[in-house]
């Protein structure tokens, strides 16, 4: 090996890092036995990392790219607007980039839904939109509303108010003396099926438990909050779209709101462009962020109705404006990236696409169904997972701490392939410029990573 290779290779990158950088939803120690991988370029559905090797994005870098990395149309419209203007305080001031994304928004989200406000991540919309809810209420004089109802398994983000109404253990539990206390309502995930229902029957049984929790409480709860058909971090699990239909007539019987965090399964991941439009409807708020921008810089939205925004619209001394900023509210680069992301989506058929890329992956994935390891493989869109089990008929899980799923990771990186798995739950979530060919390697690659976690 020649001296400059090794001088920039993972290996001095790596050692590097570690001196200095604390990564994300990552144990630290972990790194004196697993390789941090330093990318240095990306390219279509591929990253390659110093050492010239390369991995298929198997999950879409967490979630957000959805057309290729260094994809040429973005990288385009980003330079040209860091030359015309990289940012603009959001305040008093506006531009080109953002009411156009506003108005854009506005044309590809359920109707109804008029007004755009912006954050620049998935969380701080959250945050957004358990503010405004609360808020809303309390300009319509009923400040008693204090209170929000999330589902079991479910996931947010990380800051404290997305996290206070998150149901995944592994990030709440230690912070869960700061939280606030949200109500749970059971998830309505087909996986909790009763032998003999169907997924719509789990969706009905569910929405007759959150009926009794709302005619319950309704008086003190502002907004009942969900992602849309796929609890993504809670372990990729899936639901029927009726219960998105029966939790719309459920908030309108009961006077709360519905808020659709489609900031995961928004931008065509579960086969349509938004989530919502499975079961025709509209929720009071929508959570956009990751592919928003295709996966290229931090950008969140909320859109909600003209009715929110019109309790909000009063003389200053009202004191009714809703006062929350963050400095990079309405970045023009950010918004200008995902006016490209809806302008490919204009002038390419990605959704029809994701349709065959989705049935092929499904294809790849039928034979895993008999696998004795295996105790359910579920797939929405261009979303699919597989549920590892140690015994297949109890649904016994493997013990957390055996780290199985790490173990498939660790395998796919010596086959070209980013597979992160969720606990035992391997899943894919492939960015829509992945080939046919390229899906059959990353299945393969999991079934050999599957044989050797559960061996
Ligand atoms: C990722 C995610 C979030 C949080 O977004 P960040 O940008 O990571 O803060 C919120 N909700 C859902 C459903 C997510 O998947």
């Amino acid at each position: 090996m020649n001296d400059t290779k090794k001088l920039s290779g993972n290996a001095a990158l790596a050692a590097r890092d570690l001196r200095h950088v604390w990564h994300p939803c990552t144990q630290m120690h972990d790194h004196e036995t697993i390789p941090m991988v330093p990318i240095v370029r990306g390219e279509g559905a591929w990253l390659f990392d110093a050492d010239g090797k390369r991995y298929i994005d198997g999950i879409s870098s967490w979630w957000v790219n959805l057309f290729g990395h260094a994809n040429p149309r973005i990288a385009a419209a980003l330079a040209d607007q860091a030359r015309t203007l990289e940012h603009v305080i959001f305040a008093g001031f506006t531009h080109e980039p953002a009411l156009q994304l506003a108005e854009e928004l506005v044309r590809v989200t359920p109707e109804g839904l008029n007004r755009v406000f912006y954050g620049d991540n998935g969380s701080s919309a959250i945050e957004v939109a358990l503010k405004m809810s609360f808020h809303y209420w309390l300009n319509q004089g009923h400040g008693e509303k204090t209170r929000f109802v999330a589902l079991t398994g479910s996931y947010h983000g990380e800051t404290l108010g997305a996290l206070s109404v998150s149901d995944v253990a592994l990030y709440r539990k230690t912070y869960a003396p700061l939280l606030l206390e949200p109500i749970l309502a059971p998830s309505p995930d087909t996986w909790d099926a009763e032998p003999g229902e169907t997924p719509a029957d789990v969706a009905t049984r569910r929405l007759g438990d959150l009926r009794a929790v709302l005619e319950r409480q309704a008086g003190e709860i502002c907004a009942v909050i969900v992602e849309p058909l796929v609890q993504c971090a809670g372990g990729m699990r899936m639901y029927h779209p009726d219960y998105l239909a029966g939790l719309r007539t459920l908030c309108d019987e009961f006077d709360v709101h519905f808020i659709a965090d489609e900031i995961a399964v928004g931008f065509g991941r579960t086969g349509t462009m938004f989530a919502c439009e499975q079961a025709g409807v509209r929720p009071d708020f929508m959570c956009l962020s990751k592919g928003l921008t295709a996966g290229t810089l931090a950008l969140s939205a909320v859109l909600t109705t003209d009715a929110v925004y019109e309790a909000f619209y009063a003389e200053y001394a009202s004191g009714k404006a809703f006062l929350h900023s963050h400095s990079y509210t309405g970045n023009p680069l950010a918004c200008r990236v995902a006016l490209e992301t809806l302008a490919i989506f204009r002038d390419e058929p990605v959704i029809e696409n994701n349709r065959r890329l989705a049935a092929h992956l499904a294809s790849r994935l039928a034979p895993l169904r008999d696998h004795p390891h295996v105790a359910d493989v579920r797939q929405t869109g261009m979303i699919a997972a597989v549920e590892l089990v140690r015994d297949k008929a109890s649904r016994t899980p493997f013990p957390f701490e055996e780290r199985r799923g790490m173990r498939v990771y660790l395998h796919g990186l010596t086959r070209e392939c980013l597979l992160r798995p969720l606990g035992n739950v391997v899943y894919f979530m492939p960015p829509y410029v992945v080939t046919e060919s390229e899906i059959d390697h990353l299945v393969d690659v999991a079934i050999e990573g599957i044989e050797r976690a559960v061996a």
